[in-house]
């Protein structure tokens, strides 16, 4: 059977019927938190910190205050389009960018894109997922919802759309991590370009990054992790971190936050300590390993030291499948996919020329 129709509100719709059956990755977004500097020297005296721990959490709270006064400068311009025709337009233009930071070697268009309803628990916790499967992307009903008033929409996106391009290869650490560094380069590109809205939501994640990794450290004993392989350092869920840091963390939060980002901020930490152990593999996996590479590579060589991987795309087939509301076996799409191929490190120079601009690095 071939498909009746490949227009992309159709395949939008088809989508939509199927979501539900299979997801592979997803994207966790944090809402959590936001700095001036801290005193090194007393830091360095700290025999039971260690000292790239120190200067990592200094240099975060440094971070997010610059990205902070950047972010308040930004107009409040919002980066979600009105109609789908904005949405497919925006879509296209992600993909483009995504190839012309040599992230992809081949250009991949998603199937499909739904809105959907997480249900109860996981619409906190769930931003968005793509289908290897079905090739399809699905975001979280909440960026409809004014009241979440979450300026991710754009990130969130982009990060589908890697994925859609092949980015699902090795262990869900490894493959979300780079997933979202490709994400924030391009996002960076966008914003470098002038897309609307893009600026502003790359300066809201830099602060709100810095600010969850600063947290990280001082709550967890947690520490920089400079790769996509391999496990993380171990951090513990269950101590209560160290008392001095996470003053000097709310301090800076409370200086970079209104009141109503900071209750919301509370909610959202309140909410993710009922899941400590989640929530200590999410900030892994979503913020420390990703702004770690980031900051080495912008600040540093400009390159991010290991080859990301991406499988080849080998278009869509159809495949006999069992379709619940019918109860028969029916001949349906499915994204076929070959090779695993190894990129040319990424290059962060969009993300390097915003922070140079901040006056980080
Ligand atoms: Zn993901």
């Amino acid at each position: 059977m071939t498909q009746a129709c490949q227009c992309r509100p159709c395949r939008a719709q088809r989508a939509f019927r199927y979501w539900g059956r299979r997801l592979l990755v997803g994207v966790v977004v944090l809402t959590l938190v936001g700095s001036p500097l801290l005193g090194l020297g007393v830091l360095a005296q700290r025999a039971i910190f260690p000292p790239e721990r120190a200067v990592w959490f200094a240099n975060l709270l440094t971070l997010a205050t610059k990205a902070n006064l950047a972010y308040q400068r930004e107009p409040a311009v919002d980066g979600r389009p009105r109609d789908w025709t904005e949405f497919y337009e925006q879509v296209k233009e992600i993909v483009y960018q995504i190839e012309e930071e040599n992230a992809s070697l081949q250009l991949v268009d998603p199937t499909g894109f739904a809105f959907v309803d997480y249900g109860p628990g996981r619409r906190s916790a769930v931003a968005g997922s793509y289908s290897s499967v079905r090739g399809n992307i699905v975001l979280n009903e909440r960026f409809i919802q004014a009241a979440w008033g979450d300026q991710s929409f754009l990130s969130v996106l982009i990060h589908e759309i890697v994925h859609s391009q092949g980015y699902f290869v090795g262990t869900s650490e490894t493959l979300e991590s780079q997933t979202e560094i490709v994400a924030t380069e391009v996002l960076a590109a966008m914003a470098n370009l002038n897309y609307p809205g893009a600026r502003r939501e790359l300066l809201d994640g830099l602060r709100r990054d810095a600010l969850t990794m600063a947290y990280y450290l001082a709550r967890f004993d947690g520490d920089p992790h400079h790769t996509t392989y391999g496990a993380y350092p171990v951090a513990s869920p269950w101590n209560d971190g160290d008392p001095d840091l996470l003053a000097e963390w709310e301090r800076v939060r409370a200086s970079i936050f209104t009141p109503a980002e900071l209750a919301r901020s509370d909610k959202r930490i309140r909410w993710w300590l009922e899941r400590p152990e989640e929530y200590v593999q999410v900030l892994a996996k979503y913020v420390v390993t990703t702004t770690t590479m980031e900051l080495d590579a912008a600040c540093g060589s400009g390159r991010i030291g290991e080859n990301f991987l991406q499988y080849d795309y080998l278009g869509i087939q159809d495949q006999l499948a069992w379709d619940r509301a019918s109860r028969t076996w029916v001949m349906a799409p499915f994204a076929a996919w070959g090779d695993i191929i190894a990129l040319p490190p990424l290059e962060m120079d969009d993300l390097a020329y915003v922070l140079g601009g901040l006056g980080y690095c």
